[in-house]
């Protein structure tokens, strides 16, 4: 559904590179766009008839196994990290899908399978470069640059081009994990089990709840091909001798399909990336979640039931646990109450079904929202206006403001979900 026309793509090799795209774009005018992964469901990583500042290029990575930590280049995606940092037995949480970018998901937070054991991405975040609108490249941390490191995690592109990424690597190397499936007919049911579950169960385990079509392919069994079914997709990454023990309550509800076992932890993260390739159409609308209400989950069960297209989709991801142990105004994502970051998704490859799926979704989300905790994770929006970007930061939108007058003063940076600077 993105149909934006930059004038120029700069396909950036360095910071360098980098620094000279910023004083040109700023100097003449140009607008800028930043493009990490090229993942951004709004076009944010795009911009028309300016300038976008392309990292895909600059994917080198360095793992240092003693100290635990993982140097990422600022073009890189999660299938990249992985790949490197598995080598060690080690991972940084991310999200579901190899091919998002770490530019994009890391500064908007970064919500997936680890979440609930080793918080989000950017709690793993222990230093950045970035260049400034002003050109000049600094380094951002809790020692450097506090409030723009602050900023960073969670503020999105607002302010600067991160030219590198410094993680903490966690040790995670083989997992228990994979979906388990229901009958639509049993979503009721499914859904109160799932959220008073997934609050109660060891932090190691990480299960968002998903509504889905069964794509008509392996691995998946024939009698389940294009049937909409309600499911959890698990990540177990605790001690693998206790997997079995911990799964015994899913089991227990006799799943249509139980598709859990163990597997490095690269192939669970790359597991659906067939399913949802470059080109197709996406719309979505997203909400936190602090409770799921039985009025609500009425809504679900109606919403899900009419799913206009194969990909269309709904995840609800937990973000309790080590998430939940960092402050509110710790860093820049302000729901740290929340218990999930909610995404309705219509998905489709035919550009003639894009109404389609921007009603469902918007008809879905209309339904739901009310019971939501008001704001959405920022990177599951699309272009929705100041209104709902202050409802995502909430009491952290004025100091988000003044570092952005501090920072970038005249919004070179604007192509993302915006924070005005302070005037
Ligand atoms: C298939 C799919 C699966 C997803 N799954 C998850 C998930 O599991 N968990 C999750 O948290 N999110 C997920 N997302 C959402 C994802 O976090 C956002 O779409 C994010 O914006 C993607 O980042 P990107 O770098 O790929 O995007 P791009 O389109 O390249 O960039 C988007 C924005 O990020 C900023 N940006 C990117 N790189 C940099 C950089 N190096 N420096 C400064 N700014 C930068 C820019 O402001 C730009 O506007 C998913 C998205 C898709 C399409």
């Amino acid at each position: 559904m993105i149909d934006k026309k930059p004038a120029a793509i700069a396909r950036c090799v360095d910071a360098a590179d980098v620094q000279t795209c910023v004083n040109y774009g700023r100097d003449n005018s140009i607008p800028l766009a930043i493009r990490g992964g090229g993942h951004n469901a709004g076009g944010l990583g795009l911009v028309d008839d300016g300038l976008v500042i392309d990292l895909s290029l600059m994917r080198g990575i360095r793992v240092d196994p003693e100290d635990r930590t993982v140097r990422v280049q600022g073009g890189c995606r999660w299938g990249d990290v992985d790949h490197a940092a598995h080598a060690y037995g080690l991972a940084v949480p991310a999200g579901i899908i190899s091919t998002t970018g770490v530019g994009g998901l890391t500064l908007g937070g970064g919500v997936g399978h680890l979440t609930r054991k080793y918080g989000l991405t950017i709690d793993n975040l222990l230093e950045a470069d970035v260049v400034l609108a002003d050109g000049s490249m600094v380094v951002a941390s809790a020692k450097e640059n506090a409030e723009l490191f602050w900023a960073l995690r969670g503020g999105g592109g607002n302010f600067g081009v991160v030219t590198s990424f410094l993680f903490r690597g966690n040790p995670v190397d083989t997992i228990f994990g994979g979906p388990t499936l229901w009958s639509l007919d049993r979503t009721e049911e499914i859904m109160k089990w799932y959220r008073d579950f997934i609050l109660q169960a060891p932090e190691e385990l990480t299960g968002f709840f998903v509504f889905l079509t069964v794509p008509p392919g392996p691995p998946f069994p024939e009698h389940l091909h294009l049937k909409k079914m309600c499911g959890v997709v698990w990540c177990y990454s605790g001690d693998m001798a206790e997997a079995e023990e911990i799964f015994a309550p899913v089991r227990e509800l006799e799943p249509d399909l139980y598709g859990v076992h163990d597997m490095p932890f690269p192939a669970l993260n790359s597991a659906f990336d067939p399913i949802y390739p470059p080109g197709l159409q996406w719309y979505w609308r997203a909400d936190f979640f602090t409770e799921i209400s039985d009025e609500s989950i009425v809504e679900h069960a109606r919403w899900a039931a009419e799913m206009p297209t194969m990909h269309t989709t709904m995840h609800l991801y937990p973000i309790d646990g080590a998430a939940h142990r960092v402050g509110a105004e710790d860093t820049a994502w302000s729901y740290r109450e929340a218990n999930w970051a909610g995404v309705i998704v219509g998905v489709d490859p035919d550009p003639a079904n894009k109404d389609i799926l921007r009603d469902w979704t918007v008809g879905y989300w209309d339904s739901v929202h009310p019971s939501s905790s008001g704001g959405a994770y920022i990177n599951f929006m699309m272009e929705e206006g100041q209104e709902r970007v202050q409802a995502s930061y909430r009491g952290n939108y004025d100091r988000l403001a003044e570092i952005k007058a501090k920072y970038d003063p005249n919004n070179l940076f604007k192509v993302n979900q915006n924070i005005l600077p302070k005037e």
